[in-house]
């Protein structure tokens, strides 16, 4: 699969890498991200999901094991990634949501911007948020089937999408004992990708159980706190000298300076 597209990008890629469970609001938050700096919004569970609703090879083959809320094969995503990334749209970076989901994942996402010579910074944000709360949003939360918009439970008034109309579904892999298996797998895999990236990053950990707009606010002053700070993959062929910088800041929708 090529990705000429980063091999040929002059500046590096800035890659956004949120981690959090099921319901801690990673979906909402890498959406509002990329409106405020300008990157597109990879999620690999759209990706997925779109496959699925497309009656895609892919989607024929990843459907079950989605609905039982395990994980999908890393070559799978990988190659699925691959595509995604390599459009001319990523050029100067993206938010990556859901992915990596496992340490290979993750060394597998660096050996490709190795091969294709790409020169990459990396900023790592993972969302904290109790259990309880976890399951708090995801109980009643339902989600937009045409552009993947979560409505969390307190729009339960609302049964269509703001933004196209489309009736809102609950997600297979929202019902209850899906989720329950969702955040087991989530347990158990996340420690491995924080040490991982602990390595040459240093991840960033956010409290989650806070108002959407306080916890944007936190990750933006974060990311151009650090913007300065070396956060290259390591293994990667950077240019000597420091990085200009690609993060452009608008401000997110309603809200004040943060
Ligand atoms: P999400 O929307 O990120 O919660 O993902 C929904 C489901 O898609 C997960 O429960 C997995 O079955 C699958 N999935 C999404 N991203 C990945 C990934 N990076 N690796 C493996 N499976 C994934």
């Amino acid at each position: 699969m090529s990705t000429t597209v980063l091999r040929n990008s002059v500046s590096p890629v800035n890659t956004i890498i949120v981690l959090g469970p099921p319901g801690s609001g990673k979906g909402t938050q890498c959406q509002r991200l990329a409106e405020a700096l300008g990157l597109p919004h990879i999620s690999t569970g759209d990706l997925l999901r779109d496959h699925v609703s497309r009656g895609t090879m892919l989607g024929l083959q990843v459907r079950e094991v989605m609905n039982r809320g395990e994980l999908i094969s890393d070559e799978a995503v990988l190659e699925m990634l691959r595509g995604r990334i390599s459009q001319a749209d990523c050029g100067h970076g993206f938010i990556l949501d859901g992915f990596p989901r496992t340490r290979n994942q993750a060394e597998m996402l660096d050996q490709c911007f190795v091969d294709a010579g790409a020169s990459v910074r990396q900023w790592v944000f993972r969302l904290m948020v109790s259990e309880e709360a976890l399951f708090r949003r995801l109980a009643g939360r339902r989600t937009c089937p045409r552009c993947g918009r979560i409505f969390g439970p307190l729009s339960v008034s609302t049964s269509k999408c703001d933004v196209d109309g489309t009736d809102l579904i609950i997600r297979p892999d929202d019902r209850e004992d899906t989720v329950q298996t969702r955040l087991a797998v989530f347990a158990q895999t996340v420690s491995p990708i924080v040490d991982y990236y602990a390595n040459s990053n240093s991840v960033v950990e956010v409290n989650a159980d806070r108002p959407i707009e306080e916890v944007t606010n936190s990750i933006l002053r974060e990311l151009h706190r650090r913007e300065n700070v070396n956060h290259e993959v390591q293994s990667s062929v950077n240019a000597p000298g420091s990085p200009r910088s690609t993060l452009r800041r608008h401000k997110p929708r309603g809200q004040a300076n943060g």
